[in-house]
């Protein structure tokens, strides 16, 4: 056995399950408590166990402020609003000023009522090029499809705000909403004037636009407007090398991880067949974490299909879900040379089907760690752990100190 000298530094893999928490519903349990999770048990039989408050008791967090919490970053003062995470997420430039939102071809009627918030799933990588570049009053506007119907837009010019209204309904039924400013200024007047405007043009636009043209040969709505929700505003922020002292990576599927990681200044790594649903890759993910920690101190590993189950109010999918990650990926990377930490972001009971504010589990396995009496990864059984109820951002510095990167204040 080697002993390590304290001037050695270790490193870490986060893996957070998206909406991982429950409540108990069928049989009393929860999702986790009924999963088959051998792997995770041994973690926590072997760990410092406690829950987790991601944002503060009560607070339901959603899923971008509570990753900002989870890494460190806190959401009330680094949280630039989700247009900001899409568009990063998207590999689109951003620069201080600029404001991004995230958006959706939608099928609207000449009376601007919505018949489909998530129209033109094919065709919508072209019907983006044709908006991408549209400069109104001097601020140019530009547009990346994402996945499906779904895309990231920015607005690059002088005096723009992120303080403006949604224009999307958020359901079939409504009338296209009017930007408006969410504070007195000119610069919000500015930036619902320009969004207006833009909404307009692009139901101009692409209701002519052959693609939606040979929509409608084929019986099918087109996609002839685009939708803008969820504003940000980017400012460059210190990242989690400037903050803390170590290099970071994130493995993820869904672009709002990468766009989250991409603020905070993680290496994003690629992993074929990282989807960001239930069919993801999970042996990639895991080959791809132990292969980033040779060149990263701390890899944050994201998997999101546990959300979806939850919103699905799906309790046999989470179920299925949660035993499928603890085969594929935490039996791979359970005796990596690093501190292994599992957790959760937030949430997503399947009787209610959103997010909720009870506390998430949390585990972390390495040397020296205050072993507990813990022996199962659960909702429940954490509570009697050494760890405690500590916060999101508690977390990373917890980690930190184990890592060697530790903060001391006083002499
Ligand atoms: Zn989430
Ligand atoms: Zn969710």
């Amino acid at each position: 056995m080697t002993t390590k000298s304290s001037y050695d530094k270790n490193k870490v893999i986060l893996l957070v399950y998206d909406g991982l928490g429950d409540r108990p519903s069928m049989n009393g349990k929860t999702p986790l408590q009924a999963a088959n999770t051998p792997y995770m048990d041994e973690i926590s039989e072997e760990g410092i166990n406690g829950l987790m408050d991601v944002i503060s008791p009560g607070i339901v967090p959603g899923s971008d402020t509570a990753h900002l919490s989870i890494l460190g970053y806190d959401p009330y003062k680094y949280y630039p609003g989700r247009g900001v995470f899409e568009a990063l997420g998207a590999d689109m430039e951003l620069d201080k000023g600029d404001v991004a939102f995230r958006a959706n071809f939608a099928t609207v009627d000449e009376k601007m009522k919505v018949i489909d918030r998530r129209a033109g799933r094919k065709g919508s990588k072209e019907l983006a090029e044709t908006l991408n570049g549209l400069e109104i009053e001097g601020i140019k506007i530009f547009l990346k499809n994402t996945t499906e119907h779904r895309c990231a837009v920015v607005m690059k010019g002088e005096n723009l705000s992120r303080y403006v209204s949604d224009v999307d309904t958020h359901e079939a039924g409504g009338i296209v909403k009017e930007c408006k400013p969410l504070k007195e200024g000119e610069d919000e007047k500015k930036t619902a004037t320009i969004t207006n405007e833009f909404v307009r043009m692009s139901y101009e636009i692409l209701n002519e636009h052959p693609v939606n043209e040979e929509r409608r040969r084929r019986g099918e709505p087109p996609a002839n407007i685009i939708l803008l929700r969820g504003a940000g505003s980017y400012e460059k922020v210190l990242s989690m090398k400037e903050k803390f002292g170590f290099s970071a990576a994130c493995i993820a599927g869904a672009s709002l991880y990468k766009g989250v990681a991409k603020y905070i200044g993680m290496d994003v790594i690629p992993v074929e067949g990282a989807t960001g649903k239930a069919d993801t890759n999970l042996n990639n993910k895991a080959e791809t974490a132990l292969h980033a920690l040779e060149k990263h101190d701390f890899v944050f590993v994201h998997v999101k299909g546990t959300d979806n189950n939850g919103h699905d109010g799906d309790f046999e999918g989470k179920k299925e879900m949660i035993s499928r990650i603890d085969k594929e990926l935490v039996a791979r990377i359970k005796d990596a040379d690093a501190y292994i930490a599992i957790t959760a972001d937030h949430s997503t009971p399947v009787s209610i089907k959103r997010h909720s504010s009870d506390p998430v589990p949390v585990v972390i396995k390495g040397e020296g760690v205050r072993k507990d009496e813990v022996n199962k990864f659960d909702e429940v059984s954490v509570a009697s752990g050494a760890l405690g109820r500590i916060r999101g951002i508690d977390l990373v510095p917890i980690l930190s100190d184990f890592m060697g990167y530790y903060t001391m204040y006083g002499t």
